[in-house]
Order: C-alpha cells, then sequence, then structure tokens
C-alpha cells in the first residue's frame, strides 16, 4: 500500500496535498475507517468530482473542519462537526435541481421514475439527518462551477449552519 502510494505521489496529482486532511488521514493510515480509506485513495488517485475538491479547497481555506462520514445518513459528502452539519454536493440532474428540471426525452417514465426516487431518498435522508440534530446543507453543482461561485454557496451555506443554532 506504501509502495503504491509512493509511486501515485510522484506520478499524477493535481491537487494540492501538502497539508491537507487527506495527508494527515494517510499518515495515520492504521486507524482509518473503511470509507476514510476510500476517500484517502480517491484523493490519493486524483478522483473524487471536480466541485468535490473544490469545495475541499475551500473548506481548508477557510479553516473548517470536515471529515468524511460513512456511518451517517446519505453518506454526506462532508461532515463539519463543528456545525453539527451534514453538507452535500449534488449534481442537478441526478438530485433534480430546478435549473435542470427537464427529464430526457427518450424513456421517459422510466427517468421520470427514477429521478423521483432519487428525490424521495433525499428527503428521506435530510428527514432522518435533521432528527439526528444535524443540519443538511446541500451545494448545487450549477452553485459552484467555479471558485468564486463556490465560495459564496459554502459561506452561504455555512452561515445557514450557524444560524441553525446548534
Ligand atoms: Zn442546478
Amino acid at each position: 500500500m506504501a509502495h503504491h502510494f509512493a509511486i501515485r505521489q510522484t506520478t499524477k496529482l493535481k491537487i494540492d496535498r501538502s497539508n491537507s486532511p487527506v495527508n494527515s488521514m494517510l499518515r495515520r493510515s492504521d486507524n482509518l475507517t473503511p470509507n476514510e480509506r476510500r476517500r484517502a485513495m480517491r484523493a490519493v488517485k486524483g478522483r473524487g468530482t471536480a466541485p468535490e475538491r473544490r469545495v475541499a479547497s475551500i473548506l481548508r481555506a477557510l479553516g473548517i473542519r470536515y471529515r468524511a462520514q460513512g456511518d451517517l445518513p446519505g453518506k454526506p459528502d462532508f461532515v463539519l462537526p463543528q456545525l453539527r452539519a451534514a453538507l452535500f454536493v449534488q449534481g442537478c440532474f441526478w438530485h433534480g435541481h430546478g435549473c435542470r428540471s427537464k427529464t430526457p426525452v427518450t424513456n421517459r417514465l422510466y427517468w421520470t421514475r427514477k429521478l423521483m426516487r432519487n428525490r424521495r431518498r433525499d428527503r428521506r435522508v435530510r428527514r432522518a439527518l435533521n432528527g439526528r440534530g444535524w443540519t443538511v446543507l446541500v451545494l448545487w453543482e450549477c452553485r459552484i462551477a467555479t471558485r468564486e461561485d463556490a465560495m459564496r454557496a459554502v459561506a452561504r451555506a455555512l452561515g445557514r449552519a450557524a444560524r441553525s443554532g446548534r
């Protein structure tokens, strides 16, 4: 495993890992949960979606601690323990954002059902998290297309979490 990382580190990687939480996660790799390990691996491989990496970088810049937490409902992309907030980066199509409300023309019934199921699941996840005292924050892909947009969206989301008063 270590060997594998070493090779990766010298080759790919566009993301800055010099002082990233991923790096510290790798350093204490003995105590990683499976979910943390998956996330770390993904980051090292330079995968993880661009929007997610953008948000991660902004959270780090703002000094907001975050972690991945697979045991929370819906597997939030970022868990912010200080704010007791669960942050989801959501694709507009899959999660039915109004900006992309058109269902594809072919197989319309299939897509309508599928996207409806996704939205129902999102609602269920939100209720479950709220029920456990977590504030749910959603960052829509279309709102975080650039770093500037993402900065604003993240700031708004954090403000919302702070106001929710925990
Ligand atoms: Zn959208």
